[in-house]
């Protein structure tokens, strides 16, 4: 009997303590877990969108600059290619190839040399090659003089900017209005800030008020300084005279003189840019270590006339920024630049955009005035 009392004790006591555990983890349930599931279940959906790496420039020079002298290409090089490919070439076929590259404003000798090339053909030969390979060599006949010439093109590039000599270099940008002066100067203090240079820049055209802004948006989103005529100060020379300072004082690598690129007349244009020469002459005896032209494609044959007017007031030039190839069939026209001026072509646009401006590589040029792909 007292075994039976015991026993159902126990067993009561079981359960009830089973029973209370049961009470209290349904508590905890309710109190804690199943509020907070109600809650989140109560919220609206969303979507959570963590930042993806901004995309990467993509598309390499050598494929822009192949898309920007498609004109030149259809217009005149295909043309050029089909030509000379065929099995024979007949008088008439000379005749139109020597028409064809006229109209690229390829220059009389070099369009004899061209034809003469051509004319040898014989088996085993590869015309185009042969073609192109003569208007290779006009390029790196005239390519830049290793020394100071070079440095720009090697800060261009993506070296260590401790590597080269850190002298400061004065760039001198000349060319008529509305050839892409301004913008170009933006581009090259852009890349040159970007590969660690510290670049001054002289917003010297100070006769075009839209100048000194878009140079402002450059320099701003380059980190470089600029320096440009505050009220009433419209002397381009003094402008860069200050620049120079400031480029000299800051110890900067690079000090680039945007110019005017039209005056009351063109006599006067030259006599302001040889003023601005003289006078940073005299706090760097040196400078500028380059004077590098703007020419537009567009222009063609007139590029040659413009060039040749600058160069007689400046002295022998540094070399040729040849833009808007992009829009122009007559992109070949640097051939006939450098043939004629024996200047190296040092840099080409082939748009407006930053990425558009490069060092020009004669190789992947002529290469791109023949080739699709
Ligand atoms: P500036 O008067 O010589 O200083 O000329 P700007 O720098 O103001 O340029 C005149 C116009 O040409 C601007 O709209 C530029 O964006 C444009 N430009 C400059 N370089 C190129 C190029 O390589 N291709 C094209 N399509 N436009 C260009």
């Amino acid at each position: 009997m007292s075994f039976e009392f015991s026993f159902n004790n126990t067993l009561f006591l079981y359960a009830m303590t089973l029973f209370s555990a049961l009470t209290t983890l349904t508590m905890i349930y309710f109190l804690f877990f199943r509020d907070k599931t109600n809650k989140e279940q109560k919220l609206p959906k969303v979507d959570v969108i963590h930042p993806s790496p901004a995309p990467k420039e993509t598309i390499e020079f050598k494929d822009r600059l192949r898309s920007g002298l498609q004109k030149s290409r259809s217009s005149i090089w295909s043309r050029v290619k089909n030509l000379i490919n065929g099995t024979s070439l007949t008088n008439e076929d000379k005749e139109e190839l020597e028409s064809i590259l006229f109209q690229a404003d390829i220059s009389t000798s070099m369009v004899e040399k061209i034809l003469v090339e051509v004319g040898k053909r014989g088996q085993g030969t590869n015309p185009i090659e042969d073609v192109k390979i003569i208007m290779k060599e006009v390029f790196i006949k005239h390519s830049p003089v290793l020394g100071t010439t070079k440095q720009l093109d090697q800060a261009w590039g993506e070296v260590d900017s401790a590597k080269l000599n850190k002298e400061l270099q004065v760039i001198m940008v000349v060319g008529v209005n509305g050839v892409g002066k301004t913008t170009t100067v933006g581009k090259i203090a852009a890349n040159l800030s970007k590969n660690g240079f510290k670049v001054v820049v002289a917003a010297a055209d100070t006769f075009r008020a839209a100048a000194k802004e878009q140079l402002k948006i450059w320099c701003d989103r380059a980190g470089a300084t600029l320096v440009a005529g505050a009220e009433n100060n419209n002397d381009p020379a003094a402008v860069c005279y200050q620049a120079l300072k400031q480029a000299i004082e800051s110890k900067a690598d690079y000090c680039i003189l945007d110019t005017a690129g039209r005056l009351h007349n063109n006599d006067q244009l030259m006599e302001e840019l040889k003023k601005i020469k003289r006078v940073i002459g005299k706090l760097l005896p040196e400078a500028p270590h380059e004077t590098l032209l703007v020419l537009d494609a567009m222009t063609g044959q007139n590029a040659l006339n413009q060039a040749s007017q600058f160069q007689q007031a400046l002295g022998q030039l540094t070399g040729v920024i040849l833009t808007k190839c992009d829009g122009s069939a007559k992109a070949g026209c640097a051939l006939s630049i450098v043939e004629r001026l024996k200047v190296p072509i040092r840099f080409i646009g082939v748009g407006e955009s930053l990425e558009d401006l490069n060092v020009f590589k004669s190789d992947e040029f002529v290469d791109a005035l023949f080739d699709d792909h």
